[in-house]
């Protein structure tokens, strides 16, 4: 039982040693990737309910990697995460995502999506030059305020009055925060407490249908009461759209509506809204 327990013992080692060098190498491969420009974004419609219109778009970051193809965020953030990375890498996203509304603004006017939404990590969030890095990038591109959206979870925004007063500077730009993955996090109301925010995403996994809806309806009741913008995310079926209208949730996001997509496809149902 003994060597068969130091067996595991080296097993288990290995298996440490090979995850923190898989994470070494990842982690120069994205700072190289970066570098090179193999980055993208693809975006995601927000719409109206019960029409359907694009209200506004999500940005949703890709790693076109030269072997492995397209990679999605739950490949490379984690790594950028773990190892600081995710700063650079979310000023790229945040830049990139200012540039391509302020074009779509140029481009086609009052049928541009309303705003762009961007993913920011705690990190970022505890990174003091955050604010002004945003007034940088709208700025630089001539992007409007109110027209970007800043997401954060929860779990992010929660972690105390630094990261609080980071949120009060953005919204002072006139940028608009958005709670991201509502209802899974720890402290859901002691943030709202604490934190005032413009907008609140239902969190995916409250949406199936059938199912219960409590928490769906609840949701909806405490953003009316506190004045704050809602949208359900992860909308899949007419079913689900129909019940979250029916709860007063005036906007959704998901694969019923469309796909995250590159930027061309967005300007293409522009063009041509029967695309979307
Ligand atoms: P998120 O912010 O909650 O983004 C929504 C995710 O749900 C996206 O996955 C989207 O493709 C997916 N989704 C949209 N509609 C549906 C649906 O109807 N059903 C299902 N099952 N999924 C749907 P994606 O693009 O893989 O992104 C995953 C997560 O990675 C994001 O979750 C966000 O937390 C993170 N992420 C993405 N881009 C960035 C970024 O630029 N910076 C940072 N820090 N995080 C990012
Ligand atoms: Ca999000
Ligand atoms: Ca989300
Ligand atoms: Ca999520």
């Amino acid at each position: 039982a003994k060597a068969r327990g130091n067996g595991d013992w080296h097993r288990y080692t290995d298996g440490l040693e090979a995850r923190g060098a898989e994470r070494a190498r990842v982690t120069a491969e994205l700072r190289r990737a970066l570098d090179a420009g193999e980055l993208r974004l693809h975006y995601q419609p927000v719409v109206g309910l019960p029409d359907g219109d694009l209200l506004g778009v999500e940005a949703l970051v890709r790693w076109q990697h030269p072997e492995r193809g397209l990679l999605g965020p739950a490949d490379f953030i984690p790594y950028a995460e773990g190892s600081g990375l995710i700063v650079p890498l979310g000023r790229w996203v945040l830049r990139e995502a200012c540039r391509q509304a302020a074009l779509w603004l140029r481009a086609h006017g009052d049928r541009a999506p309303r705003t762009v939404s961007v993913n920011v990590s705690a990190r970022q969030l505890h990174e003091p030059g955050l604010a002004a890095e945003i007034a940088d990038a709208l700025r630089d591109h001539g992007l409007p305020a109110h027209r970007l959206v800043v997401e954060i979870t929860e779990s992010t925004a929660v972690e105390g009055e630094a990261a609080w007063a980071t949120v009060a500077r953005i919204r002072e730009l006139g940028v608009r925060v958005s709670l991201d993955d509502f209802g899974t996090g720890q402290s859901t109301l002691t943030m709202l407490a604490h934190c005032q925010v413009d907008q609140i995403k239902l969190d995916r996994s409250f949406a199936p249908v059938p199912g219960p809806d409590t928490i769906a309806t609840a949701v909806a009741q405490v953003a009316r009461a506190l004045g704050i913008e809602t949208v359900a995310e992860g909308v899949e079926t007419p079913a689900q759209a129909q019940r979250l209208h029916a709860l007063g949730f005036a906007r959704a996001q998901g694969f019923h509506f469309a796909h995250p997509m590159p930027a061309a496809d967005i300007d293409a149902a522009l063009d041509d809204p029967a695309v979307l």
